[in-house]
């Protein structure tokens, strides 16, 4: 194999696609002129020859300097993977990212999406078995990939891009692939990254300095605008300044960076309609202006919304239209905006935080890294010098930001990640070659929380019942309900709900039919609990998927349902390959009450107990205080609940919540529930009630009931 440069240019140039035989689309030669361009390009012989000479390589490149889009290009023609019934494969860490690039991919190579190039994420594979052979793939996917296939026969070549951002399942490849290098010595592998991370990587693979592959950066001069104070609320200067911008400066498009769906749909709801009312008041100095939203739940054909053309002007003479995407971190380093000119940092983004003490991963608004801000930065200057406005100051980005982002896997919960190795046959957990290793006690959670749902032993082995448990793509609390729902005849509703929990949420709340929307969400509520409603919706909507306006008019999101139904399909699929079958009960009111039971058995470290009567509830064990979700349907406020999420925003809330009855943690959760073991308190007080009354000493359980001292308060 020693395809030169000069080769793959003459194929490029070929009137007939050397992959399909068919004579080219129009827009071939014209999407090759603008990648002839990219800075990537220009050094094809240089790649091609460091890939030969090396097993592994580095690549380090500014974002959009044509990595991701070009180099698996060039690897595919130096592998020929189709010619051997191989694939080669590039990771993304994100859901957005993979689908996209594969559909711009596709394009530059003249080849329908889904076939010889493909995309595929958890719940959704858009490949062709025998035809895909670049494919374009979560990170996660590929470590699954992993339990089934240990040395990745399937592949030529193991792109992991945006090695960078540190996620979680790119870090464990890389440990993985580190090893399986040495036995597949045919395997090739790429670690991508944005930022100059590069010796780090290489150090890590122990690689010699001629396995590096450079590419210059180039981007244009920035102009950084920090704020003088601290801004109260971020979103609305963001919103001001975005209009700001579009007021005063000159052409060229803006880039704003906020955190999730909610805040960036408001925020272009916000910039719309200010933006429209200045171009009606002054449409000589105010050109029109687009406004398009970017986040991963978005479909994909609106995600390509960010690649239109800006607006033309009103008219001839007046000044030309401007585009504003606004999006979360996807825009930093996964995808790249051709023609933006301005930046707006408001300094956040979501990230995931674990906090081992008491178990709870959420999801927080958190303040960026420095390197992140140079990389958003960075956005402005890739077409002409560019600007960005920092929603902070000066003082703050010296002082507070942090100079790297964390990786995750230092700041999440590893439970699913820890029974996916052990699964593929590690054994010290605590001496496996990580790249950056976790804390000792994040590594202790886990192998806890696995043991407590006997997916591994006392000695940490890995049971039968943690060997089908990895086998489904889903948090080891939601695999265990689906393993053992057929004991309790009713497989049907958890899968139902666990699809529905693994799928967007379903409810719409338009600004400006809250109550409708609302008072629809109402008429699916089903008392005892959220994962009931949950389940209802999910039967109901099955129901009426004949009728086109039913979701509409019941204020539900259609394309949630759908994927919610797709996850359905492919869960019940791994379902029959271990031969679980689904069951259900007739008895409405036993069914309810099963269903109940097997929360409990999968989510028993997520139960939270009434503080007295001040409407507020502890958390099990680890006492935090915590409030019912305003999104939760669950009015009766019973005793005691199973919740499916802790949601910190202002303050701590618990949501996805259903009742559960006190003998059922005690029966179906006894190690856990060991009050031997349990820290004192009121939740140990009721507890132990329940445990006397069960073992018939109810007289017991009064007395102690009326004589146990009254809090006043
Ligand atoms: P990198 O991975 O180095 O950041 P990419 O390969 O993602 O760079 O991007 C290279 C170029 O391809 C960018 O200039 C970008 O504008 C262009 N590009 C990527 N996707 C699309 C698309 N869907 N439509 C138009 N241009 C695109
Ligand atoms: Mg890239």
């Amino acid at each position: 194999r020693r395809v030169t440069g000069a080769q793959v240019r003459s194929a490029l140039e070929h009137d007939l696609n050397p992959f399909t035989k068919q004579q080219h689309f129009a827009q071939y030669k014209r999407i090759l002129e603008a990648r002839k361009k990219l800075p990537v390009y220009s050094q094809m012989d240089e790649f091609l020859e460091i890939f030969k000479n090396n097993q592994i390589v580095v690549v380090v490149g500014e974002t959009g300097s044509g990595k991701t889009t070009q180099i698996p290009q060039f690897v595919a023609y130096s592998d020929l993977p189709h010619t051997r019934g191989k694939m080669v494969a590039c990771t993304q860490p994100r859901r957005v990212a993979a689908m996209s690039v594969a559909k711009r991919v596709a394009d530059e190579m003249d080849v329908q999406l889904g076939r010889q190039v493909g995309y595929s994420m958890r719940f959704e594979d858009m490949t062709e078995a025998g035809t895909t052979f670049l494919k374009y793939m979560t990170d996660s996917v590929l470590l699954q990939e992993v339990l089934d296939d240990p040395t990745l026969s399937r592949y030529s070549t193991i792109i992991l891009d945006d090695a960078h951002e540190r996620t979680l399942a790119t870090d464990i490849l890389m440990s993985l692939l580190k090893k399986v290098a040495k036995t597949r010595t045919d395997l090739k592998i790429i670690i991508m990254s944005a930022t100059l991370d590069a010796l780090k990587f290489q150090k890590y693979f122990s690689l010699a300095p001629a396995s590096l592959f450079e590419l210059p950066g180039r981007t244009h001069p920035i102009e950084v605008f920090y704020t003088q104070e601290p801004e109260a609320n971020y979103a609305e200067a963001a919103i001001r300044t975005v209009l700001m911008i579009h007021r005063g400066e000159g052409p060229g498009d803006i880039l704003l960076f906020l955190t999730g769906k909610e805040e960036i749909e408001d925020a272009c709801r916000k910039i719309k309609l200010e933006a429209d009312d200045l171009v009606n008041q002054d449409p000589d100095s105010v050109g029109p202006l687009m406004c398009v939203p970017l986040y991963s739940s978005l479909p994909l054909s609106q995600q390509q919304r960010i690649f239109d053309q800006a607006p033309k002007p009103t008219m001839p003479n007046r000044p030309p239209g401007r585009k504003v995407v606004v999006s979360t971190n996807i825009a930093e380093t996964s995808l790249t905006i051709d023609g933006i000119v301005y930046v707006v940092d408001p300094g956040f983004s979501k990230q995931k935080v674990y906090n081992p003490r008491i178990r709870v991963e959420s999801q927080l608004v958190s303040p960026i890294s420095k390197a992140s801000a140079r990389q958003r930065a960075g956005r402005a200057g890739r077409t002409q010098p560019g600007k960005c406005f920092r929603l902070y100051t000066e003082k703050d980005f010296m002082t507070q930001l942090e100079e790297q982002t964390i990786p995750e896997i230092l700041r999440c919960n590893l439970s699913n990640t820890v029974l996916q190795l052990v699964k593929i046959g590690v054994t010290d957990l605590v001496r496996f070659d990580y790249v950056d290793r976790p804390g000792p006690e994040a590594l202790m959670r886990a192998l806890e929380l696995l043991n407590y749902l006997a997916a591994l032993d006392d000695d940490g082995n890995i049971t039968p019942l943690g060997s089908m448990m990895a086998d489904f793509p889903l948090d080891p609390q939601l695999s265990k309900m689906l393993i053992i729902s057929p004991e309790f005849n009713c497989s049907t509703e958890i899968l139902a709900i666990t699809s529905m929990l693994s799928a967007p949420s379903v409810w719409i709340r338009p600004p400006n039919a809250r109550n409708q929307a609302d008072a629809a969400k109402a008429s699916f509520t089903v008392p005892e609990g959220d994962h009931l409603t949950f389940m209802n919706v999910f039967n109901q909507y099955l129901t009426n998927k004949g009728d086109k306006r039913w979701a509409y008019d019941n204020f539900l999101d259609m394309r949630a349902l759908t994927q919610a139904e797709n996850i359905q399909g492919q869960l019940e699929r791994t379902m029959q390959q271990n031969d679980l079958p689904l069951l259900s009960l007739t008895d409405k009111r036993k069914l309810f009450q099963n269903i109940r039971q097997v929360l409990v058995c999968g989510f028993f470290m997520q139960i939270a107990h009434k503080e007295g009567d001040k409407g507020s509830y502890l958390t099990v064990k680890d006492n935090q205080v915590v409030q019912l979700h305003p999104s939760s349907g669950l009015d009766s406020r019973p005793e005691w609940v199973v919740y499916n999420e802790f949601v910190l925003t202002d303050r701590p809330y618990i949501s996805g919540v259903t009742e559960v009855r006190p003998e059922w943690l005690l029966e179906f959760a006894s190690n856990y529930f060991d009050l031997k073991a349990f820290p004192d308190g009121e939740t140990k007080r009721a507890l132990q009630r329940v445990q006397n009354r069960r073992l018939g000493r109810a007289e017991d359980s009064e007395i102690s009931a009326v004589s146990k001292p009254r809090k006043n308060k």
